[in-house]
């Protein structure tokens, strides 16, 4: 462990270890298998690159995600370790290279796909070599009830069978038990270590917001808290993808669309720009994001409710990978409440699998309309409990009010009944608004006893109250998808005045939060720090260095430094060599290829 520690500073730049972080390492070491559960950002990829150095020959890194092997690779080489991958975008002659090198012992870390490993010829390569550990990333792929279901993982049992001397790491940010399981299952880990981490992103602030007009929403979001920042905004349909990058551009931000349907290129195009330019958003649906190792998103925006806790936790999950402050916001209506139960109820799926989708969308909508601690209860949806409220949260920082809905709840439910469960949310709202129209004067609704009885809320109020009456479950709408309100099983007791007496309690509309002070962008980027003023200053003259380092070798910046290490030089303002070695994230390798230049940087702006 002398050596790993050794490697941590002098490689990677760091102190300690984090979390797991040495065990891990050693079990590796020592030749015994591991699983590691841990966050995203939480620092996995150390566990498995220290071992590679440590134990003699390469280590084989299996990833799915071949578009981003150019930016692992590129991160290894500039804290100069001796990596590189194999894959379908080098040409013949590239790989050939490679295989040679990989037979000479070149390398430390050799990535590729799992379709790769698993080629004969790929086999027969590997077995001629010293081969250090196999890391088996994002190892949630074998589980066929996860999205990221790739068959060729499940495969991957054989290397234990066709390498049994040669230790596995298994590691994912899928935090559920029966994932965990799978993987044991499936890649045969059952002697495994397993490590797990606590799932809690303390530097992610999260808010979720009912509202009627998300885009203006959305604006307010972007513009108190990230006006210069990188981020994503999620959206459920390709269309509005366009529409909202569009309207964003319009705005004045550089906004790129990224879904299925654009040309492969586009798509790589938009995520290559996203990766390597400061400040760029990027409107997505979820086929952006698997394993986006950019570590300085600053903000993940929902536009939509996802279907389930696992969707969002995973989504919101890539903010904020470097451990600085960063905001996650949700914004959704009525609409979306009752597109996500349309969508369970209408699933073609078996009865099993719908029931369990049932349970998810209500954990989904339990979590919007919480009146309390928001880190808390998605935790607990993980299994783990929190003793406190996290105070970093929508809920904990600006308590929402509730209020007795009961008698609003029977009114609705009542009218509802009275009309015979045949129209949707602004009929019956407008019937009991009292509302002079034509069509309920026409089916003689204005003759009804519920007719004009909710004049007390306003038509915004009752949107807000039939939202949560359907997310709590007492009302379900059709499913040909008209919208129409119907009485669920839960609603009955509530309408007959039951002899058990019921009460509802639902949130109360938040008023329109006063604009927060408003925070530059690099203040809310730094705010784990609260740099001065001047300290400001001094981390955009660091950060445009640093772009330009990056632009010379077609890198992103943060391959070069993260912004921890810019903020803690900003701060430090190391003025010799060794004082730019205490830096955290400065290795050697990095001093003597950039310490030179930030040390001038540094000292020309000092004076
Ligand atoms: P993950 O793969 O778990 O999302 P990474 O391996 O990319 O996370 O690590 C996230 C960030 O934390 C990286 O910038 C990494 O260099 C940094 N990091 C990892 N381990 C440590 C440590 N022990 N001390 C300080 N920073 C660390
Ligand atoms: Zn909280």
């Amino acid at each position: 462990m002398q050596r790993a520690r050794q490697i941590l500073e002098s490689t990677f730049g760091y102190d300690d270890f984090r979390h797991h972080q040495a065990d891990i390492i050693e079990a590796l070491v020592n030749g015994q298998d591991v699983l590691t559960l841990m966050p995203t950002g939480g620092g996995k990829s150390i566990c498995f690159q220290i071992p590679a150095l440590i134990r003699s020959g390469t280590a084989i890194v299996i990833s799915p995600l071949i578009a981003l092997m150019q930016d692992q690779v590129d991160a290894l080489k500039q804290l100069g370790i001796r990596a590189a991958f194999l894959n379908s975008t080098l040409h013949p002659g590239e790989q050939r290279l490679i295989e040679e090198d990989l037979l000479a012992g070149a390398f430390d870390l050799l990535y590729m796909a799992p379709e790769r490993l698993l080629a004969e010829q790929t086999l027969n390569l590997i077995e001629q070599c010293d081969i250090a550990l196999f890391a088996i990333d994002e190892a949630h792929c074998v589980s066929q009830w996860g999205h990221d279901f790739r068959k060729e993982y499940q495969q991957l049992s054989m290397l234990h069978t066709h390498f049994p001397s040669v230790p596995r790491i298994a590691l994912t940010a899928t935090a559920d038990a029966r994932t965990r399981d799978e993987i044991i299952e499936q890649l045969s880990l059952q002697q495994a270590r397993v490590f797990i981490n606590s799932f809690d992103r303390p530097n992610i602030h999260y808010a979720i917001a009912e509202s009627g007009n998300s885009r203006e929403a959305l604006w307010q979001f972007l513009q108190q808290n990230h006006a210069g920042d990188a981020g994503i905004v999620y959206c459920l349909s390709r269309k509005n993808v366009e529409a909202v990058a569009e309207w964003l551009n319009k705005k004045g931000r550089v906004a790129l669309p990224y879904h299925a349907g654009l040309g492969q290129d586009v798509r790589a195009r938009n995520q290559q720009r996203f990766l390597r330019e400061d400040g760029l958003i990027i409107v997505a649906t979820i086929a952006f994001g698997m394993g986006i190792d950019k570590p300085d998103v600053r903000f993940v925006a929902h536009m939509n409710l996802p279907k389930n806790i696992e969707s969002y936790y995973q989504e919101t999950g890539r903010a904020g990978r470097d451990g600085l402050a960063s905001n996650v916001w949700m914004s959704y209506g009525l609409k979306d409440v009752i597109n996500l139960r349309l969508f369970t109820e209408n699933s073609d799926a078996e009865e099993q699998f719908k029931r369990v989708m049932f349970q998810k969308t209500d954990a989904m909508l339990g979590l919007c309309e919480l009146t309390s601690c928001r880190r808390q209860a998605l935790l607990a949806y993980f299994g783990e409990t929190m003793d406190q409220p996290c105070g970093n949260c929508d809920n904990c920082l600006n308590p929402p009010e509730t209020w007795d809905a009961t008698i609003a709840a029977q009114k609705a439910l009542s009218c509802i009944y009275r009309t015979r469960e045949r129209f949707g949310t602004q009929y019956i709202i407008d019937i009991l608004t009292g509302k002079d129209d034509e069509r309920i004067r026409r089916n003689g609704h204005d003759k009804l006893t519920t007719f004009n009885i909710g004049g007390e809320h306003s038509g915004v109020e009752w949107r807000g109250i039939f939202r949560q009456l359907i997310a709590h479950g007492y009302l379900a709408t059709d499913t040909e998808g008209y919208g129409v309100l119907k009485l669920t099983q839960k609603a009955w007791p509530l309408l007959k005045r039951s002899e058990t007496p019921q009460t509802v309690m639902l949130r109360k509309l938040r008023k329109p939060s006063k604009a927060k002070k408003k925070k530059s962008s690099a203040a809310s980027r730094l705010a784990l720090e609260s740099l001065s003023a001047s300290d400001q200053e001094f981390f955009e003259i660091l950060r445009g260095l640093r772009s330009k380092l990056a632009k010379e070798q077609n890198v992103p910046p943060y391959v070069i430094f993260p912004d921890k290490t810019l903020t803690e030089m900003a701060i430090v303002k190391p003025a010799s060599k060794s004082q730019m070695l205490d830096i955290s994230g400065v290795g050697e390798t990095k001093l003597l290829r950039y310490g030179d230049a930030f040390l001038e940087e540094i000292n020309r702006a000092v004076n």
